[in-house]
């Protein structure tokens, strides 16, 4: 969201609203009506300024959180590696990595990853549901201004990059001395990064108050 959201200017533009401001210039609009499937864009820049149906803008969004929160459940359930070492073989998780980083004594290690690897991505995804979800079906979202409060808040904690980077750098080393396998859990991990970045990506905040503000008149 935060990418997004910094971009966000709370727009006058609804039918109560009669000019628009271009996000990203500045220029003045008048707001005129426009026929289904139509897109205002701005004449100096061309920045859309508005839609016939913004609700339909956000359908990509919705679609990269709803592709990362199943990819979030498959990365949990299935192992992220597989190590085979001296006839050894043992397989590791995300849940069991936390596990492991307890039962060893770095308690605050495990809660780092928990919050920046778990809790935030999952407060991400299922803020941006809370929020899509209604306005696609033309409803007004349960508390927007504090959903998007939260997910502005806790995105900068959201760390999966790094943690992915981790586990590709251990994978590096250990695969000199032992047979690792990489899986699907790990390959579901990496799914899911791209897919928040794509769903943060594909949200038109100019949109969304749009949707907001359609919702609220409504
Ligand atoms: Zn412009």
């Amino acid at each position: 969201m935060a990418k997004g959201a910094r971009r966000c200017k709370v727009a006058g533009v609804g039918p109560s609203s009669t000019l628009v401001a271009c996000h990203d210039c500045d220029l003045l609009h008048t707001v005129v009506p426009l026929v289904a499937g139509r897109v205002a864009r701005c004449r100096r820049c061309g920045g859309t300024l508005y839609t016939h149906h913004p609700a339909k803008g956000l359908d990509h969004s919705l679609a990269w959180v709803v592709t990362a929160l199943i990819l979030a459940v498959l990365s949990y359930a299935y192992p992220l590696l597989t190590f085979s070492w001296q006839g050894q073989i043992r397989q590791e998780s995300l849940l069991t990595a936390i596990g492991v980083l307890m039962e060893q004594g770095f308690w605050w290690l495990a809660l780092v990853v928990v919050i920046t690897i778990l809790l935030v991505p999952m407060l991400e995804l299922l803020g941006l549901l809370v929020l899509l979800v209604p306005l696609r079906l033309g409803r007004r979202p349960w508390r927007p201004m504090l959903l998007l409060t939260m997910l502005q808040t806790v995105s900068p904690w959201g760390m999966m990059d790094v943690y992915l980077l981790g586990v590709l750098i251990a994978y590096a080393k250990l695969s000199a001395s032992a047979l690792l396998i990489p899986g699907l859990g790990l390959f579901a991990f990496g799914g899911q990064m791209v897919a928040v970045i794509a769903a943060l990506h594909h949200l038109d905040c100019h949109l969304l108050w749009q949707c907001l503000e359609e919702e609220e008149d409504g």
